[in-house]
């Protein structure tokens, strides 16, 4: 079983990784029908800022080539000298915390990676995430505490997926000290409150991942959302901000999804990804 903290634990536990600026625009709430939910706690104008959140972790994407463990770029022949996994000479391999991760536990099973096509997707790379993720428990205790309250929707197609490439491969091929419901929680979470994030900065190149952000992923979904985001690389942090004019006491809403589509393939998608079916305003206007 998963501990699950009270609400105000929780929150105060995220919250060590935000940053509201000069004046605190959000207001956190436990609702009975939506469960989390953000709030606006004054007016909020056009483009401001309503908060930055610094990254829990990131990796490589569920398919994805075989990249720098590190900065995610596309590698040719590059490798770590201690576990034969991707990673660039320079910078990568002098200084990223890879240790502490999936590198010990490669030279734990003695297993070494062989990899002739840097291009192609590597079904290997659906487990470093969720590996990062499971491997907080020994070393950052608050982020597994974290993750464990993270919601998670079972059954999505990417899931059923990685039963066999994460779940059983850790578990029964790699004997991995957790249960296999931990993984579940990790790949659902994953799946479900992931966001895509890109490491090239201004000065060096990078490429797309994977990361967990917990206040971002409070935010509800509506097909006319009133929030977005972006993610800054040179920091790694996720900044929220308004994407029109937001009255105080209004609810906060992001779109999963691209908005601009019709509503056939808005539930369609919403369905496939996240299991529920959008009751938001412009829904139910289009829907008459
Ligand atoms: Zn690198
Ligand atoms: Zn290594
Ligand atoms: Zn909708």
């Amino acid at each position: 079983m998963r501990a699950s903290l009270n609400y105000n634990d929780y929150f105060k536990l995220i919250l060590n990784n935000v940053d509201y600026g000069e004046n605190i625009l959000i207001r956190i709430e436990q609702t009975e029908d939506r469960g989390r939910t953000l709030f606006a706690l004054s007016d909020i104008k056009y483009m401001d800022v309503l908060f930055r959140e610094k990254s829990l972790l990131y990796g490589p994407l569920h398919d994805s080539p075989s990249v720098c463990l590190n900065c995610l770029k596309q590698v040719s022949d590059e490798v770590c000298e201690y576990c034969g996994l991707p990673l660039c000479t320079e910078p990568c391999s002098t200084y990223f915390n890879h240790d502490d991760y999936e590198c010990n536990l490669f030279q734990l099973a003695k297993y070494r990676p062989t990899i002739n096509d840097f291009e192609s997707i590597n079904p290997l790379y659906q487990c470093i995430t969720p590996l990062r993720m499971l491997l907080t428990r020994d070393n950052l205790p608050d982020k597994w505490t974290i993750l464990q309250n993270m919601s998670s929707v079972i059954g999505t197609q990417q899931t059923r997926e990685c039963e066999n490439n994460v779940v059983n491969y850790l578990i029964d091929y790699w004997k991995l000290d957790f249960t296999k419901e931990d993984v579940r929680h990790v790949v659902e979470v994953l799946k479900n409150n992931a966001f895509e994030v890109n490491s090239t900065t201004k000065t060096k190149p990078g490429g797309p991942g994977r990361g967990i952000f917990p206040l971002h992923a409070l935010t509800n979904h509506s097909c006319a959302p009133n929030i977005t985001y972006r993610y800054i690389s040179e920091d790694d942090h996720m900044e929220c901000f308004a994407i029109r004019d937001i009255r105080k006491g209004e609810e906060l809403f992001n779109s999963y999804i691209d908005y601009n589509e019709d509503l056939e393939t808005r539930r369609e998608t919403l369905r496939a990804g996240w299991n529920f079916e959008c009751k938001c305003e412009r829904c139910l206007a289009d829907d008459k």
